[in-house]
């Protein structure tokens, strides 16, 4: 990256920004049609599950993402309201958010909101039973708001947000990679940088070793989750063909499209994001998706200590 030129740089940064946001929503929404399928009941129904179509168990429109993106946007924009991350703000957002009757919601989100709306305390306790992937699904406005800082500070601005709902060490390292993997493709990092994080988690976490048998059917359990999305980007060359790869593993399909779809956009970038799929994301969400990465991005430690980049 150092060859670049500075502002060069910036917007190379911005646009992957985008690609992350827009990949998570697509993932989404994508995978949200297969969602709970297993993969034999989509090849007999779809062959190959590829485009953005709607449905599933949630009957979707075309192009309506689902809690995964929902809740992203609404911990991106208590950042932005807020100006920095904050648990309560976050909390309040969670909460509001889920007064709208959100088209779904998890059931260790709903409990943490609930009970913050009963204590005011935005935090749970710690708790085994919470490693499902809830907080790992919503991370990117974290990963982007927090770009720059150290990597101390990046854990630390993460559990404000997760354990609103999600106490669980092994959410928070699941959840603490993914951030990482995205901010690493966010600076330019290859794959194989990508791959060293997740190989990294491993080491600290046996349960994420990807290498073994090919994870089908993933639960909300971020370990599953994680196996699965790890498997996708790293046996493929590229977003398509790695959501594709994701999806079609069915289970929490639209969770796992959403995490992979932030990580991959994050590293290829928003120009190999299929036409087919943005053009079908609802409006309303892909303007939200793109204003959000922007100002996120915005107000990160990498551009505050760099006002001169354009963002
Ligand atoms: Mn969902
Ligand atoms: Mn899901």
């Amino acid at each position: 990256m150092l060859f670049l030129a500075e502002t060069f740089t910036a917007d190379l940064v911005k646009l992957r920004a985008i690609g992350a946001y827009l990949g998570l929503a697509i993932g989404d929404a994508l995978g949200a049609t297969v969602e709970f399928m297993t993969p034999n009941e989509i090849r007999t129904q779809y062959r190959e599950h590829r485009d953005i179509i709607g449905g599933g168990w949630l009957r979707l429109r075309k192009g309506q993402v689902t809690d995964d993106t929902g809740m992203s946007l609404a911990l991106g924009e208590s950042i932005l309201s807020h100006g920095g991350i904050s648990a309560h703000a976050a909390a309040d957002a969670f909460s509001d958010w889920m007064r709208t009757k959100p088209v779904d919601i998890g059931h260790t989100v709903r409990r943490g909101i609930s009970s913050y709306r009963r204590t005011g305390q935005p935090y749970v306790p710690e708790s085994e039973f919470d490693a499902g992937n809830g907080a790992c699904m919503r991370c990117l406005p974290i990963a982007l708001a927090s770009l720059g800082a150290d990597s101390a500070n990046v854990e630390a601005a993460n559990l404000l947000q997760a354990h609103i709902t999600h106490n669980n060490p092994i959410s928070d390292a699941g959840t603490f990679c993914t951030i990482r993997m995205v901010q690493a493709g966010l600076l330019g990092g290859s794959k194989k940088d990508l791959k060293q994080l997740a190989d990294a988690l491993v080491k600290i976490h046996p349960e994420f070793a990807y290498d073994r048998k090919r994870c089908e059917n993933p639960s909300a359990y971020i370990v599953d989750t994680l196996r699965a999305v790890f498997q996708a980007l790293f046996a493929t060359d590229g977003l398509e063909a790695a959501l594709i790869d994701c999806v079609n593993r069915g289970g929490d399909s639209d969770t796992t499209g959403a995490i992979l779809g932030m990580i991959a956009g994050a590293l290829y970038g928003p120009t190999v994001l299929p036409a087919r799929w943005v053009r079908r994301l609802d409006h309303n969400i892909r303007r939200q998706c793109m204003l959000q990465a922007r100002e996120l991005l915005r107000l990160s430690p990498l551009y505050r200590a760099k006002p001169n980049h354009h963002t």
